[in-house]
Parts: C-alpha cells; sequence; structure tokens
C-alpha cells in the first residue's frame, strides 16, 4: 500500500453490466434510507436542534438531518484536538498513516452507501459520486504513503564539518479544515487525511450542506483506527463555527476550500489574533479560460468544452467559464455547441442517462439565475438546454452559453453550468492572454492548438496553476495531476501533489 506500490482506487465501471447490477442493488439499500449526524467530539455524537436535509434534484425527499455544533461544544473540540495533539505527533508516522489507509479501504467497502449518500445529499450524478468516492480513497492512500515514507526517518543534512544533521518533520498542532460541498468527501478527506498524516490533530467542518456524508467519513474514520482525541467533528456555518474557529488562538493551521472571499475573510481573522501566525492553506475559485486557435480539431474542442463547463453542473472550481475562440472556426465551434448542448440530458442524478444534474441548494441557483437575466440584456445566447418535468421540485439550471464581447465583462465566478464565449481574431492572441491573467485568477487553463509553438507559448505566459493542452480541464487525478492555483486561486501547494503534506508540518534542524 505505501510508496511506489500505491495505486488509485479502480472505482466502478457502471458501463459494464457486470460490474453495475451488484453494485445499482446495492445504492438501492440506501434509497430512502435517512442518515443522522452531529458534532462528534472525544468520539462522541452530541445532541441538539436538529435541521432537516432535503435532496437538491427533489425538495420533496428527506434525506436526513444534522445537528450543528453550538459554541460550546467547539470550544471542547477545540481542547480535546489540543490535549491530544503532543502523543499523535510523537507516533511513528507509518502508525499514524496505518489508520488512514485503513480508512481508504473502508472507504471502498462502504462504496454503495457513500454513492447514495453523496447523490443524495450533493445531488452528484452516480458517476460523479462513484469519482467522488474513489478520490477520497486516492487522497487517504496517498498521503498516508507519503507520511510513511517521507516521514518515517529524519532527512539527512550534510554540516559545514561533513557530520550528519538531522531534519525531521513534525505536526504544526490542531489543524481545522473548512472543506466545500463541491467535493463532500473527496476534498473533505483530502484536507483531514494530510493533516492528520503529517501528525497535526485535526478539527473538521464540513459545508453545511454536506454535513451527511461528512459524518459518516469521520464514523468510518473513528471505526479505522483514528484516535477519538485526534479527529473532532464540528457540522455548522461558517459564520458561526468556521469564525469560532479561525479566531481562536490554539488553531495552529487552516486548510480551506472555497470561495476567494473567504479565504480572505479567514486570512484577515487570522492575521487579528495575538498569538503566533498560523500556516494557512486555501483553494479557491477561478476564472477559468480555454484558448482555441484556427488549428484545433473542432469535435474534440466541443467535447472537451461541453465536459469542462457542464459536468458536475459546473460546480468544479477547475471548470471552464470563458472559452476565447478564434475567429476563423468561431462559427462552426459555436454551432457545434449549440448541437452537442441540446443533447444533455439534465434531471434527475441517479439515472444512467443523466449528463446534468442540479446545483447545491436554492441560494446557489438564485444567484446564477440572476446572472443569466443580466447577461441576456448584454450578450447573445447561444444555446441554452433544456429542463424536464423531473426538474421541477429541485433546484436546477439550465445549461447556458453565451458569446460575450470581452472576459472583462465577468467580475465574479459563476459557480454554475453557464459557459461565455468570446470570439478573438489571431492578432489579438497576446491580449488575450493578458485579460484572463489579469482577472488575477490562476486556476485551470484550457488549451486546444494544433500548432506546439502556439500552445507552448500560451501555456509559458498563462499564471494559472494546472494547464491543460488538447484535453479537458476537470477531474484532475491524486498523485497524477497534482491540483491547485495561484493569485485569487489559491495559496498552493498542489492538493494530491508531492508536497502538500509538508505545508501541514513544521521542520526542525538538528545541528
Ligand atoms: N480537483 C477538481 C478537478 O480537477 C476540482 C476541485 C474543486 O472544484 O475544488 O476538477
Amino acid at each position: 500500500i505505501f510508496g511506489e506500490q500505491r495505486k488509485n482506487s479502480a472505482g466502478i465501471n457502471i458501463d459494464i453490466e457486470s460490474e453495475w447490477r451488484p453494485f445499482s442493488e446495492s445504492i438501492q439499500t440506501f434509497r430512502q434510507h435517512q442518515w443522522q449526524a452531529g458534532p462528534i467530539v472525544n468520539g462522541e455524537i452530541l445532541t441538539g436542534e436538529t435541521l432537516a436535509i432535503t435532496a437538491p434534484y427533489d425538495r420533496r425527499e428527506a434525506v436526513g438531518s444534522v445537528v450543528f455544533a453550538n459554541a460550546e461544544q467547539v470550544e471542547k473540540a477545540i481542547s480535546v484536538a489540543a490535549e491530544a495533539y503532543p502523543s499523535w505527533s510523537q507516533l511513528p508516522a507509518a502508525e499514524r498513516a496505518q489508520s488512514i489507509s485503513r480508512l481508504g479501504d473502508l472507504l471502498e467497502a462502504h462504496t454503495g452507501e457513500l454513492v447514495a449518500l453523496c447523490h443524495r445529499e450533493a445531488g452528484k450524478t452516480i458517476q460523479d459520486s462513484i469519482d467522488e468516492i474513489r478520490e477520497a480513497v486516492d487522497f487517504c492512500r496517498f498521503y498516508a504513503a507519503q507520511a510513511a515514507t517521507d516521514f518515517a526517518e529524519p532527512k539527512q543534512v550534510i554540516g559545514f564539518d561533513g557530520t550528519t544533521k538531522l531534519l525531521s518533520y513534525q505536526g504544526r498542532g490542531v489543524f481545522a479544515c473548512i472543506s466545500p460541498w463541491n467535493f463532500p468527501l473527496a476534498i473533505f478527506l483530502g484536507q483531514v487525511s494530510a493533516a492528520l498524516a503529517a501528525g497535526n490533530t485535526v478539527i473538521a467542518k464540513p459545508a453545511e450542506q454536506t454535513s451527511l456524508i461528512a459524518f459518516r467519513a469521520i464514523e468510518l474514520m473513528l471505526e479505522a483506527g483514528v484516535p477519538a482525541g485526534v479527529i473532532q467533528f464540528v457540522p455548522g456555518t461558517g459564520a458561526e463555527v468556521g469564525a469560532s474557529l479561525t479566531s481562536d488562538p490554539r488553531i495552529a493551521g487552516v486548510a480551506f476550500t472555497g470561495s476567494t472571499e473567504t479565504a480572505q475573510r479567514i486570512n484577515r481573522t487570522l492575521a487579528a489574533r495575538d498569538c503566533e501566525p498560523a500556516a494557512f492553506i486555501a483553494e479557491t475559485g477561478g476564472q477559468n479560460a480555454m484558448i482555441v486557435d484556427s488549428t484545433a480539431l473542432p469535435e474534440q474542442v466541443v467535447r472537451d468544452v461541453v465536459r469542462s463547463a457542464f459536468a458536475s453542473a459546473g460546480q468544479r472550481c477547475s471548470a471552464l467559464r470563458v472559452l476565447f475562440v478564434q475567429e476563423d472556426i468561431a462559427d462552426r465551434i459555436t454551432a457545434l455547441i449549440k448541437g452537442a448542448m441540446a443533447e444533455l440530458s439534465v434531471g434527475r442524478p441517479e439515472l444512467h442517462s443523466t449528463d446534468v444534474g442540479p446545483v447545491i441548494d436554492a441560494g446557489a441557483r438564485e444567484k446564477l439565475l440572476t446572472h443569466i437575466e443580466s447577461l441576456k440584456n448584454q450578450a447573445k445566447v447561444v444555446a441554452q438546454a433544456e429542463l424536464g418535468e423531473a426538474c421541477l421540485h429541485g433546484d436546477f439550471v439550465a445549461p447556458t452559453a453565451f458569446e460575450i464581447g470581452s472576459i472583462e465583462m465577468l467580475k465574479n465566478e459563476n459557480f454554475g453550468p453557464i459557459l461565455h464565449i468570446v470570439r478573438f481574431k489571431a492578432s489579438e492572441l497576446e491580449q488575450v492572454i493578458d485579460q484572463i491573467n489579469n482577472t488575477g485568477f490562476g486556476l485551470t487553463m484550457g488549451i486546444h492548438s494544433r500548432n506546439e509553438r502556439t500552445y507552448c507559448h500560451i501555456e509559458r505566459r498563462a499564471r494559472v496553476g494546472n494547464c491543460y493542452i488538447n484535453r479537458d480541464q476537470v477531474g484532475a487525478v491524486v498523485g497524477v495531476q497534482p491540483f491547485g492555483g495561484q493569485g485569487l486561486s489559491g495559496t498552493g501547494p498542489k492538493a494530491g501533489g508531492p508536497h502538500y503534506l509538508y505545508h501541514f508540518t513544521k521542520d526542525v534542524f538538528n545541528a
């Protein structure tokens, strides 16, 4: 399981009948299931006022209920984690890694339940839900494997006098992990498993929309052998639970994935504390572009555009938002995009045939619809997918493509299935790259060109974390495509890459 032997989880191939059938039966078992979640402090599930959770694709469907942590429970969680820190950090790294890796096995063993939960609570399609569980497993095994190898022994450094000195890596203390709803298991566990493997104790605060799946993950983590003092779970809102965590001087570090505004707010809160500065790892939004020149293969472009912009209902921070198409082929490309969008099936995410499910909640839907309405007055609608009757009771947004005059018309990230297309002349390529860089974001970029000089040039000039050439720009694979941005898109280091774990540690040199 460790080191070179590590393999990514295989998942389930839903197109192979013999894999799909038994798996779909196991999901069926959880079709009506109601999950309950609440704060877990020192291994104990705490009670309080319950909030009902319903399915994003049909608000009449109950999924379960959650108890949010109150101020006193958050306080208790921090003190338990602080107390547990010294002994956890002193365990051999391989021992810490063992229980995290075992969690990967438990997640795989519970794939049916977790897929059902992911799709009912977060509204993800079955394929996206399978990918979600797989990615969570990969994160656990990847960070566990790396901690077990890299932190097994201190690194040897040769001193001035030729003698060997030691550089060792230790946890920083109590880490707060604040995670998003769009990858409610994968990013949630990616942060938590890295923080734990590096020797920290953890307070995990999931996005309030997806507390149930995060709760199940913590139950499985305890079952996998992570000690009760080491992992605390405090569901709740950012304004309450998030703010009490980040303002507390006992928090030694924060791992956050979410919006740029929230990252900036956390940064200010951390800075205002009168104590040791905290480590801050933030992965935030993007205004991700794709540049397509006239040498690109139109059919391939359209396939990759549709996936990058509309898969997961556009609710990936990597998703394509602004497509720049060279004028010479723009009519052809927009006609093909229109055709492809007419084929998109938007609806209930449990159906094999569904391409695009709902957005996360009514608030997200309202914001996206407001953006669509305001653009209708200023831009041309290229295509809008149909919303069928199946969408009546859920929070759906029809995938929409606009042709706009300039990327400068877009002030914010629009986190949903909305694509903006901008035409450019060959002579304007440098301006296009400047405009993309000037957004200040720098997460993903796609390039479609068969001219090596062109794509190498764009790639060199673009200030983005992940650049993808002649393919789609979503779905980075753990350990293979380290993922994370720069500028307004995040602090780095890249998740699923070789440096992530180190940012959860302090290094100590013994001369
Ligand atoms: N890692 C994901 C991807 O490559 C995106 C993560 C996110 O949306 O935060 O698509």
